[in-house]
């Protein structure tokens, strides 16, 4: 068993998951084509995938803090030209 997509990226939804899932998607694909066996296809699709969920994670950390803010953006003062 492995994750892939969404399963294996918990991150907000900024605008990445269908890519990361396509790709998740096509590394496995690949890996399962060029290993004699599942396990070893699996084994190998992970040591690419999880180094980038955890790099993807740690880079929107906290990216998603102004879709949810309570606050709205002071209209009066900004520059409307
Ligand atoms: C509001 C919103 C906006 C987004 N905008 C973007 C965007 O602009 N660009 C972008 O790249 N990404 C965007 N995303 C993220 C993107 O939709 C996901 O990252 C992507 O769909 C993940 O694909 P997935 O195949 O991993 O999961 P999903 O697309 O969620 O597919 C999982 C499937 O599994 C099914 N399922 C669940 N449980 C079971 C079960 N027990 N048995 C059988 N089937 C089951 C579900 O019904 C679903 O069809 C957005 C997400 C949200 C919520």
């Amino acid at each position: 068993m492995t994750l892939l997509g969404d399963a294996a990226h918990l991150m907000p939804p900024l605008g990445v998951g269908v890519n990361l899932a396509l790709l998740d998607a096509c590394e496995l694909a690949l890996s399962t084509a060029h290993h004699d066996t599942v396990d070893e296809a699996i084994h190998a699709y992970e040591k690419t995938m999880l180094p980038r969920s955890t790099e993807m994670a740690q880079l929107l950390d906290g990216a998603a803090d102004e879709l949810l803010s309570t606050e709205l953006p002071d209209f009066a003062t900004a520059d409307n030209h």
